[in-house]
């Protein structure tokens, strides 16, 4: 779970027009051998990169958005196809590029060398073009597949850590967070607040207008609460009606007014639900965080200072201070 700040999620699911699995590069240095080849790829749909020797090949496969697919003459000035195979191979940390090895050489030992080279497939050339159309789709079915996997993998990863119904951090995530912020604004030696934010009467909005309702408020006391605070602060659904805001690099004084933005967030307007409109608030509970507080501690004193807010007439912010803060 430590990595999971980085995740969010954006579906990369292929369409039969795949972007990424229709772009290839061509590297081929004889150039009516090149030009051939890459006509009959562009009749058959994919937009292609060319290079005309190994050093060009490799300038662009080391660039962002390089094509994953990539054909790679054999023999080329500069830097040849195995080598260009090795070095793809020894870069890639994600998605793997798949290689398909055009070659003059087809002898076993020749072939041997270039697939453990790091070539997916090899063609011998003269190369026939139906073989080479086949050839290229199967390298287009295999980086389909997997993009569709690593679109399922994120998918799992964004469901395992944030909640269903509000799009927010989970417990377990926002928790896990927590700890990680903690331990960052020890490394910087500056402090952090946490917000606990309960909606106020909320059981009222569920006996009055069904539970369906309540989802409907409790989604938009969600976004409101998320509204209220920066960019980059970590919002979290603590529990049923309950939210943890992260206040990272936050003093007192800024933590207080965090707390009042998201407080005055969720009251500014009545929230509608089935044609009528409900006034809902929420009590905010602050911390501020001191040197050798665990997630526990900062969270134990956000629990007590929303107790007070709640004893004090709801609606409102109380804060408890760290030692260090
Ligand atoms: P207080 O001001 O003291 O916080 O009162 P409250 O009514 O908000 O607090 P209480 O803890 O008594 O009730 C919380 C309610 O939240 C009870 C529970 O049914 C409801 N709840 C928890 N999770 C969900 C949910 O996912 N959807 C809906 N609609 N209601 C939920
Ligand atoms: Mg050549
Ligand atoms: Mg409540
Ligand atoms: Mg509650």
């Amino acid at each position: 779970m430590s990595e999971m700040a980085n995740v969010e999620v954006v579906s990369r699911q292929c369409t039969p027009v795949c972007c990424s699995c229709s772009e290839v590069l061509l590297a081929e240095d004889d150039p009516g051998y090149r030009r051939i080849i890459q006509r009959s790829l562009e009749t058959w749909g994919y937009r292609v990169t060319t290079a005309r020797d190994g050093v060009q090949a490799w300038q662009i496969i080391q660039q962002h958005h390089a094509p994953h697919l990539l054909i790679l003459d054999w023999m080329m000035p500069g830097i040849e196809g195995p080598e260009l195979c090795r070095r793809v191979r020894g870069r890639e940390k994600g998605p793997c590029s798949y290689i398909l090895l055009v070659t003059a050489k087809d002898g076993t030992d020749d072939v041997i060398q270039g697939l453990e080279a790091g070539a997916d497939d090899y063609i011998t050339k003269p190369c026939d073009i139906g073989e080479l159309r086949a050839r290229v789709g199967v390298g287009q079915r295999v980086l389909k597949l997997q993009n569709e996997l690593i679109g399922a993998q994120e998918e799992l990863r964004f469901a395992a850590t944030h909640d269903s119904l509000t799009g927010l951090w989970n417990h377990v995530a926002i928790f896990d967070l927590l700890g990680r912020e903690l331990r960052r604004m020890s490394r910087y030696r500056t402090s952090m607040g946490v917000l606990m934010v309960d909606i106020d009467h909320f059981k009222k909005v569920n006996d009055t207008y069904g539970h369906p309702n309540g989802d409907v408020v409790l989604k938009e006391v969600a976004r409101r609460v998320g509204q209220g605070v920066r960019s980059y602060d970590l919002v979290g659904r603590y529990g049923g009606e309950e939210f943890i805001v992260l206040l990272s690099d936050c003093h007192l004084e800024e933590i207080r007014k965090g707390g009042e933005r998201v407080r005055l967030a969720v009251a500014a307007t009545p929230i509608k639900v089935s044609g009528t409109e409900i006034n809902v608030t929420v009590s905010v509970g602050a911390a501020s965080s001191s040197d050798a507080d665990s997630q526990q501690d900062l969270l134990a004193r956000a629990d007590v200072a929303l107790y007070r807010a709640k004893e004090k007439g709801r609606d409102r912010l109380e804060i408890v201070i760290g030692t260090g803060a």
